[in-house]
């Protein structure tokens, strides 16, 4: 909590230096100063998202990718909001200068309501209307297009660093400027590292095997050049098949399922045009990972060695919980809990047999055929797991948000509840 407080707080501290130095040379009346300040925070906010947006592992370690991106949604709201009240009461004596100013408070509120919906779960993951209408909608704006059409964002900040740079009030403050263009291209420099330098010395592997789980999903080894050193129990990466026409070159995000560092084994349920393609991916296929992020193992080393670990996975989000129990079965209280769509979906079984086997009555898992109900739930889970154990749920977002419910229904407190959903 104190972590995610410290991280917010860098939202209120950003746009300050650009503040107080305007304030300092500017001598414009206090009222219009103010509309000013919103104009520069808003500004600012939109190269804090930027620079949130480039995934640094160090970051995710602190607070994880989830706040990350929350914060990321939460500056794009906000700095709309200031961005409004600074456009209807400040005014431009250079007509480009109010065009751009306008187009870009328009094409920002246009590029948030379209991230709201296609990005973000705060509609979908709440509505199943929603939710059908945007997998209707992602025939024609997949993925790939929606984040290209996300990116129009820098156009729209390259307009308002022109703006700036037009209006007589800001370009006579020499010094003024000067920060205001380092901040501008500290930002897009990071960004343009991130997106073009940085994959170069990204972990890179081979693809050893890559075979048919039940009857929608796949488990695919890549074997790493170097070992990871720094991968954790419940991590995820995000994969490139390099070369691979068939499948193209996007980044996606996949949980390692075990605990091996030298050859990761994904487990990867195929529902769309990316995932669905990768039964053609060859073993030999060259393959660059971007990561490792995650925090449940900080998490759990954080907690009571001794309180049970719940673990309750939908579908293939068993994944990362899967390697946090070969990590933790033999030395930590564990149920793993599972729901499947049918018996042959639980492919892991075996290995979760064998779990159990050797981890001398520490480790015990529950598969369910269809998902859990709080019946179920007041069935399987033990007094001692409902009221001291930490409990761990990955899987879509919807079935993530009704199983936290589920879980506070029959008496875990929230603080207890961690997830992971397999949408960003
Ligand atoms: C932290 C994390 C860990 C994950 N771990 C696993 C795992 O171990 N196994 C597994 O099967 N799935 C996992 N996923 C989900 C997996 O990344 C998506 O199902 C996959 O990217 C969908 O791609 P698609 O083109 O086949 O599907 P599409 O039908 O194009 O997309 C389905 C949905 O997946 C999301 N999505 C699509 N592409 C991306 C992308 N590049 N990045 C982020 N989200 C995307 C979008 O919300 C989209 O609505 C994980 C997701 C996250 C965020």
């Amino acid at each position: 909590m104190l972590r995610k407080l410290l991280f917010w707080s860098c939202a209120v501290v950003f746009p300050l230096p650009l503040v107080l130095t305007y304030d300092s040379l500017s001598t414009d009346p206090a009222q219009l100063k103010l509309y000013i300040f919103l104009g520069l925070t808003a500004y600012a906010w939109w190269l804090m998202s930027i620079l949130l947006s480039v995934r640094s592992s160090r970051l995710d370690r602190f607070v994880g990718l989830p706040a990350i991106y929350g914060l990321h949604g939460m500056l794009g709201v906000l700095a709309v909001v200031v961005a409004y009240v600074h456009r209807e009461n400040s005014y431009s004596p250079s007509p480009l200068a109010r065009d751009l100013g306008d187009w870009s408070f328009y094409g920002a509120l246009a590029v948030l309501f379209f991230s709201v919906f296609f990005m973000s779960g705060w509609l979908v993951d709440r509505s199943r209307l929603l939710l059908k209408a945007k997998g209707l909608l992602e025939v024609l704006f997949r993925h790939q297009l929606s984040l290209w059409i996300h990116r129009l964002n820098l156009v729209i900040v390259a307009a308002i660093w022109l703006h700036a740079h037009l209006l007589v009030r800001m370009n006579q403050h020499f010094a003024f400027m000067v920060l205001f263009d380092l901040y501008t291209m500290i930002v897009l420099g990071i960004y343009a590292w991130k997106k073009w330098i940085a994959p170069d010395a990204y972990l890179t592997g081979s693809v050893t095997r890559n075979d048919a789980l039940g009857g929608s999903a796949r488990g695919l080894s890549v074997t790493l050049d170097n070992k990871s050193t720094t991968l954790q129990p419940g991590d995820f990466f995000f994969l490139r098949f390099e070369g691979s026409s068939s499948v193209g070159r996007e980044w996606h995000p996949f949980s390692v399922t075990d605990d091996n560092q030298e050859t990761l084994t994904f487990t990867i349920r195929q529902h769309g045009d990316f995932t669905g393609r990768l039964g053609s991916v060859e073993p030999g296929t060259r393959v660059r990972l971007e990561g490792p992020f995650g925090r449940f193992e900080t998490i759990i080393q954080g907690r009571d060695r001794e309180a049970p670990l719940v673990l309750l996975g939908m579908g293939a989000g068993v994944a990362p919980l899967l390697s946090l129990a070969a990590a933790h079965h033999t030395t930590r209280k564990i149920h793993l809990l599972w729901a499947v769509r049918s018996p042959e979906e639980a492919y892991y079984q075996e290995v979760l047999e064998d779990y159990q086997k050797a981890s001398g009555d520490q480790f015990r898992f529950t598969v369910s055929i269809g998902r859990l109900h709080r019946e179920d739930l007041a069935c399987v889970l033990s007094t001692a797991e409902i009221n001291e154990g930490s409990f761990f749920i990955v899987g879509p977002n919807p079935a993530v948000l009704a199983n936290q419910r589920l879980l506070r229904r029959v008496g875990v407190s929230a603080r207890r509840i961690h997830q992971e959903r397999l949408t960003m």
